[in-house]
């Protein structure tokens, strides 16, 4: 007899937040969401919620990897992405999540990198070759044969799941299971896309769009001595940047105050490209944070581009990111911001998400 659990799964990908609004205002709609109340998305008939709660059998560890009792699993704008077939399913009903915090209750042969009892967490990538150009070069993140969590294989949206112990994370004992949650891709990822918007020491740097990424993010740049501008839609938002020691907020449209050396757009809006393009200074940075974008506008030389600015995409992370940022984010004390949802209501979850009204992170909890 087979063990079963329960799983959310992504059975129909469409568009959640959707009413009266229609497809060409999508892009608009991720920037403001005044014109959304909930009575129109309660009579939506494109409201139904593309994820399922199904029973599954327990997933069993193929050699190389562990079984984790999930306690914890983050809501990331990737499931989001998912869910609304932005980004393509790579098989159907696959159960989403890629910010896992549980415990190791079975190892597959060989997997002796973790003990039964262990406190891990699961993050988006999961495999590379290991031979490719990329990997050796220390590039794993653009391996052609990687593969991710909740994207090719199940994540964590669920009471089980599996992960090759090679790309599973130790969580640093500060953290509580809620808090670590968003560190696995939020704040790897924005490690990364830091990284990439090569912020000189003390430099300026713009943030547009603040979320579960970009909060984690700037309390690194902040605690490294830059100076940080977050151009965002939301109120709350724009509070919590603040009260993270921001040294502006303004919104999405908003020019920066000041010339940026560096800046990050996490918001999935293309139009923001070139804004942000215009608000950098002489050899300035942009990094495009997302996994996906809508359309970027066309581009004017001389005022988004000459004088040496550049803009970069941030693909995905390398397991060499995830530990540094683990160790950074424990040593400068990076406070997360968590709203729970119970595991029940991971549907609510990403339709907050898209409307707009989350503080911080959402991160569902097994009850
Ligand atoms: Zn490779
Ligand atoms: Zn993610």
């Amino acid at each position: 007899m087979t063990d079963m659990m329960r799983a959310w799964v992504v059975s129909d990908p469409g568009p959640i937040h959707q009413s009266s609004l229609d497809q060409s205002s999508l892009d608009q709609s991720s920037l403001d969401q005044s014109s959304l109340d909930q009575s129109s998305l309660d009579q939506s008939p494109l409201n139904q919620s593309p994820l399922t709660l199904v029973e599954r059998p327990v997933p069993v560890p193929a050699p190389g990897e562990v079984l984790v009792r999930v306690r914890v699993c983050g809501v990331c704008r990737t499931d989001l992405h998912l869910a609304e077939g932005e980004l393509a399913p790579r098989h159907s009903m696959v159960v989403p999540g890629h910010e896992v915090v549980g415990e190791v209750v079975q190892l597959g042969k060989g997997a002796d990198r973790f003990q039964i009892g262990d406190r891990v967490g699961i993050a988006w990538l999961r495999h590379t070759c290991g031979a490719c150009r990329w990997c050796r070069a220390g590039r794993e993140n653009l391996c052609p044969q990687s593969r991710y969590t909740g994207w090719d294989t199940d994540g964590g949206y669920a009471e089980f799941a599996v992960v090759p112990a090679a790309f599973a994370y130790r969580i640093p004992p500060s953290f509580t299971d809620e808090q670590a949650a968003p560190l696995l891709c939020a704040g790897i990822i924005g490690y990364r896309s830091l990284l990439r918007a090569q912020l000189p020491a003390g430099g300026r740097l713009g943030i547009y769009g603040f979320g579960a990424s970009a909060h984690l993010t700037a309390q690194l740049a902040i605690a490294q001595g830059a100076e940080v501008h977050v151009m965002t839609r939301g109120e709350e938002a724009r509070e919590l940047a603040l009260q993270l020691g921001a040294a502006s907020v303004g919104g999405p449209y908003d020019a920066a105050p000041v010339p940026l050396d560096s800046a990050i757009i996490f918001a999935p809006a293309g139009e923001l490209v070139p804004l942000a393009l215009e608000s950098l200074g002489p050899s300035g940075t942009l990094a495009l944070a997302g996994i996906h974008m809508s359309d970027i506008p066309a581009l004017n030389y001389q005022r988004h581009l000459f004088n040496e600015r550049t803009v970069c995409s941030v693909t995905s992370n390398t397991r060499r990111d995830g530990e540094e940022f683990l160790v950074l984010a424990q040593r400068l004390g990076v406070q997360v911001t968590t709203t729970p949802v119970p595991f029940e209501q991971a549907d609510v979850a990403l339709r907050d998400l898209a409307a707009g009204h989350v503080r911080g992170a959402e991160v569902l909890r097994m009850t």
